[in-house]
Order: C-alpha cells, then sequence, then structure tokens
C-alpha cells in the first residue's frame, strides 16, 4: 500500500482531502487508503496493479463482477438519449416503467406498485414514512412502533440507522429515534441456552417476540424488518422454521412484515429473494445492491396492492403523496437495472449460484475445522467464518485485540479483499459469477491469511 506520506500521492490527496465511510479516522491518517483503480471480473488491481479477488463483491453488490460490458453500454445509450429525468407530478421515462414491470414479474408478492429511491437506506425509511402513512390513513394513529432486531442492518439515515441494531451506528448519533425497537437476534450459535435445541430456541424468540408486542401494546405495533440473512450484523444465518414461527405471531397482531433484501435479492441465496429461501412470507420487499449489480445506485420498494389502494385515497384528499428523492428512478440508474436483471436471467445466473454454491460451501465448511474458526456458515454464494479464542467454550477475542481486522489485512496482503464484521466475523460474498475454479482460489488464499492470523494470535 503506498504511504500517505508520500507528496502528491493519490493516497495522501485521500487522506488531505476525503472523509471516509465506515473508517477509523484517526488510523486512517497513518495508514492511508487503499486506492483501487481498475476491475476485470471478479477482480479488482490497485494503482501498483496488484490484483485482488473482490471477496465481498464490493459491498454485497456487484454482482456481475467489475467489468461487464452489457452494462456499460446500457448506461451510455440512456445517456445519449435522456441522461435524467425524475418521475414527479406525473412524469415517467421508459426504463422506470420497464424496470416496474419487470420487479413485478419477479416478485414473490402480490405487489400493487414498485416506488424507486436511490440506496437501501431511503428505500427502508420510504417503507417506514409509508406504513406510517398508511396507518394514519387507516385512522389507526397510535399502531406506528417499528420493529427490528438487534445485529440487523437496514442503512445510516436518521430512521434506517436506528432500524440498524449495530451499536457503532447508534453510538454518539443520538440514535434509535423514539418508535423504533429492536427484538432478539436469531443466531443460534451465540444465542442459544445451554442444551437448547434449535426448535426450542425458535420457540422461545418467537414467545420473546409475542411478550414484547404486548408489553408494547399491540395497538401500537405497526411493522417488524428483518433481513433473510443478517449480513452485515456478521452472516447469520436464521434457523429453520424462524420466520414462520416469527410471522404466526406479527399476524396475531396484524403486524406488517418488511424483508429487507438489499443483500440477499437476486439469486444471492440461490432464490431470487432471500424470503423464498427461509420461507419468509413478507408484506413489502426493499432491494438494492445487485438490483444494478451496484453500476448505478437505484434501490426499489416493492408495494402490495391493498396498501397501495389505501396510500392512494389518502394522497388524494391531501392532494399529494408527499414524498420522493431527486434521483430516484433515475432513468440511466433504472436501465442498467433493467439490463442486470435481464442478463441474470439471460445467462441463467440462478443456475450458476446453484452450480457453483455446493464449492463454496464445502470450502467454507472445511473452515470450521481451523482452531480459529468457531462457527463456519452460508448459503448459496454467502458465508462466514466466527474467529474465536476458544473453540470449545465459544469465547471471542477481546475486541481490542483486533483479530478479524488482522486477518482481513492478511488476506489482503495474499490478494483477497473480505470484510472483518463486530465479533471478528469475516464474511464472504463474491460477484455471483465466480467459477468453482475462482472459488478455489479464493479459499486458498484466505487459508493462507488464516494461517498468518494463527502466528500472529500466538
Ligand atoms: N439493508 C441492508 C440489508 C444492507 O446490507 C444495506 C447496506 O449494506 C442497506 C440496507 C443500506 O443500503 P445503502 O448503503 O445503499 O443505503
Amino acid at each position: 500500500m503506498p504511504s500517505p506520506q508520500l507528496p502528491n500521492s493519490m493516497a495522501a490527496r485521500d487522506v488531505a482531502h476525503v472523509l471516509h465511510p465506515y473508517t477509523n479516522l484517526v488510523k486512517h491518517e497513518a495508514v492511508g487508503p487503499l486506492v483501487i483503480e481498475r476491475g476485470k471480473g471478479i477482480y479488482v488491481y490497485d494503482d501498483q496493479d496488484k490484483e485482488y479477488i473482490e471477496g465481498m463483491a464490493g459491498l454485497w453488490c456487484a454482482g456481475l463482477g467489475f467489468s461487464e460490458a452489457a452494462l456499460v453500454d446500457a448506461a451510455i445509450e440512456q445517456m445519449r438519449k435522456l441522461p435524467y429525468y425524475h418521475g414527479f407530478g406525473h412524469k415517467t421515462t421508459g426504463p422506470v416503467v420497464e424496470l416496474a414491470e419487470k420487479l413485478k414479474a419477479m416478485s414473490p408478492l402480490p405487489v400493487g406498485k414498485i416506488f424507486f429511491a436511490e440506496g437501501g437506506s431511503g428505500a427502508n425509511d420510504t417503507l417506514i414514512k409509508l406504513i406510517w402513512y398508511y396507518n394514519n390513513a387507516r385512522g389507526r394513529i397510535d399502531k406506528k412502533t417499528i420493529l427490528s432486531r438487534i445485529k440487523g442492518y437496514h442503512g445510516v439515515t436518521i430512521a434506517s440507522a436506528s432500524l440498524t441494531g449495530l451499536p457503532a451506528n447508534h453510538k454518539d448519533f443520538d440514535l434509535p429515534i423514539a418508535r423504533i425497537k429492536h427484538v432478539d437476534c436469531p443466531h443460534y450459535y451465540r444465542f442459544a441456552q445451554d442444551g437448547e435445541s434449535e426448535a426450542e430456541f425458535v420457540a422461545r424468540l418467537a414467545k420473546n417476540l409475542e411478550d414484547f408486542i404486548l408489553a408494547e401494546g399491540p395497538d401500537t405495533v405497526a411493522a417488524f424488518f428483518a433481513e433473510p440473512i443478517m449480513g452485515a450484523g456478521g452472516v447469520i444465518l436464521p434457523p429453520k422454521d424462524y420466520f414462520p414461527a416469527i410471522q404466526k405471531v406479527l399476524q396475531k397482531y396484524d403486524i406488517l412484515s418488511v424483508s429487507d433484501e438489499v443483500i440477499c435479492g437476486f439469486g444471492r441465496t440461490g432464490n431470487w429473494w432471500g424470503a423464498q429461501t427461509f420461507g419468509y412470507q413478507p408484506d413489502f420487499i426493499s432491494c438494492a445492491k445487485q438490483l444494478s449489480s451496484a453500476y448505478l445506485p437505484i434501490s426499489a420498494v416493492l408495494v402490495p396492492e391493498h396498501v397501495y389502494e389505501t396510500i392512494r385515497e389518502n394522497s388524494g384528499k391531501i392532494g399529494t403523496f408527499g414524498h420522493g428523492f431527486t434521483y430516484g428512478g433515475h432513468p440511466v440508474a433504472a436501465a442498467v437495472a433493467l439490463r442486470t436483471l435481464q442478463i441474470y436471467e439471460e445467462r441463467d445466473m440462478l443456475g450458476h449460484v446453484n452450480a457453483v454454491a455446493p464449492r463454496f460451501q464445502t470450502r467454507i465448511a472445511k473452515l470450521g475445522d481451523h482452531p480459529l474458526v468457531g462457527e463456519a456458515r452460508g448459503i448459496g454464494l454467502i458465508g462466514a467464518t466466527e474467529l474465536v479464542a476458544d473453540k470449545k467454550t465459544k469465547r471471542s477475542f477481546a475486541p481490542t485485540a483486533g483479530v478479524g481486522a488482522a486477518c482481513m489485512n492478511f488476506a489482503q496482503e495474499e490478494g483477497l479483499i473480505i470484510r472483518a464484521m463486530g465479533g471478528d466475523v469475516i464474511g464472504f460474498c463474491p460477484p455471483m459469477i465466480i467459477t468453482e475454479s475462482e472459488i478455489d482460489e479464493m479459499f486458498d488464499r484466505f487459508e493462507r491469511a488464516l494461517a498468518k492470523t494463527m502466528s500472529w494470535v500466538s
């Protein structure tokens, strides 16, 4: 990595001028950035032309890798024709209409309408507002509390960061806001009690949820947000039958459910939607990231017909549906997203994910034998290893020891970009175009990094 001390280097100019997201800003001034210059397939290259396998598809998003010419062509074509327009006040553009049709056709729920925003946070914020608006329109003015889960991740705006159940997103930001509350994280490995079976764990979580709703007052609880797999919280898979058990409780108290498919959507888990993989039948879906393979920012909210009808009537009474983003449904982003979804179908991306996932999961599972790995988990083309100080007792390393971060740095030395999350969880979520031999290369590089981590901790 070039030193930020080198005058006028890109690294030094970055340190001088850029405020980085999700970065220890003090450390950044000492170590400087990794400057990524170009990409090809599942690989990216830094400014010294060092090659890295992008084991996280960027931020769980570049499903088609880093050099898909058809997406570039789609963007250029739309740029030339109409580089910008919007949907306010009865306007529209062709790509937005076609993308809405396509998403409706792919949706696992009976969707009435699709709302477009620019990113996952904006989509989830929109959903909270829609749900409040909907309940006001129905005269249920007290039914407003939104539930999400400890370790869930739903974004960083004031409301979506409040949904997020991770301490770093709340601490010193004066969050979460009122009316957003957190319930249990369904991580069996971490939160099951001694001797508790998976089925007992699920039953306990469902009971806790019901008790929580009763204590709050069912007439005050509006909705429940969940990612099918918790991504940034540590790639946490729900235990068997978790979603059906939770949904039974939600339905009993007339509580709407949202599947945040920002990571899981579009094939990542081996189905188009993560909800399908885990038997979750939500009322709403939010999606982004792989929707455009991340080539341009766009997100979508799938709204059921009956909710739309209520919103429609209310907007008629008020005079407008007073919500929308300048860049929501940007025609160039929509054209790229539409092309992305066509490519997923043309190239049978689901078939590909299901063909290579067994190799990916075999390699992840094998990591479970390593003395540093407490749990190795995953499904489809997403997975994680949780590094622990004591495999038998599941004791974690002290957070200040920085073991996950060290492992991530060793991986970078080995030419692999992965993500260290809280609790020393190392995430893998490569571009979905990855081949079996590339999967092997990725895990070979990781195994070398893990060996270096082992020597470093001992
Ligand atoms: N929801 C989930 C599940 C996510 O993983 C993310 C981002 O990683 C978001 C929402 C927020 O999306 P964005 O960063 O585009 O606002």
